[in-house]
């Protein structure tokens, strides 16, 4: 059975209907998702809900920590602190307590899923290079793990050329956001695992920007959180 892996929703509601359609079309059984489902988008208590009811696992993501106050926001940027605030006044209290029992890390078959880092999930740590990787590797004990929070994909083998996936050998694989990729391509992010087959394929989908866009504007939130995501940045 297929697995869809989604991280980084960051409440853009356009940008998930468009990846569950592509998930249904796909076939994956199984939905994880990695994190961070709340934040800088303007749709948080409407991705909340289709996330719980679709994902089969949801893990923790550092703006679901910061919205919940279990991570502080004084590390987050000015954008990101601005929307956290909002966003608390958006999500239900059943919504607040459903975040603040979200696991960090979730193992299943041969792969471990975590939003940010395996050598220290609660801390939020990037995973952004080629040494940060290697020391990570340690810190797992499955074939695969699955991370986001960078908002921007890569396939990380243990030995051999980025973004090669290489069938029966370990890797880390950034999946990429849904709802703010930062990858220079607008288009909603998420990875497609195949066990059985052990294929692994990035997936990218178009979605109404605009309409996250204007929901960004009317809500009063920064401007440049509607700006960025038509450059996918
Ligand atoms: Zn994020």
């Amino acid at each position: 059975m297929r697995i869809a892996v989604l991280s980084d929703i960051h409440a853009n509601l356009p940008a998930l209907e468009a990846v569950l359609n592509k998930v249904d079309e796909l076939h994956a059984g199984t939905i994880m998702c990695l994190g961070d489902t709340m934040g800088y988008g303007p749709f948080p208590q409407e991705c909340l809900e289709i996330v719980r009811r679709r994902c089969t696992v949801v893990l923790q993501g550092n703006h679901d920590s910061g919205l919940i106050g279990e991570t502080s926001i004084e590390d987050f940027n000015h954008y990101g602190v601005q929307a956290i605030l909002w966003t608390r006044e958006q999500v239900s209290k059943d919504g607040q307590e459903f975040l603040s029992t979200l696991p960090y890390v979730h193992q299943h078959l041969d792969a471990t899923f975590v939003h940010a880092s395996p050598a220290a999930p609660e801390r939020w740590r990037y995973v952004l290079s080629l040494r940060a990787a290697h020391e990570n590797f340690q810190a797992f004990s499955t074939r695969l793990c699955f991370i986001g929070h960078s908002h921007v994909p890569v396939v990380i083998p243990e030995e051999g050329n980025i973004n090669e996936y290489r069938p029966g050998h370990r890797h880390i694989i950034n999946v990429g956001s849904v709802g703010q990729p930062r990858d220079g391509n607008p288009y909603a992010s998420f990875g497609l695992y195949d066990p059985e087959a052990d294929l692994y394929e990035l997936v990218r989908v178009p979605y109404d920007i605009a309409r996250t866009a204007r929901a960004i504007r009317d809500a009063g939130l920064p401007e440049y959180l509607a700006h960025r995501l038509f450059k996918g940045l």
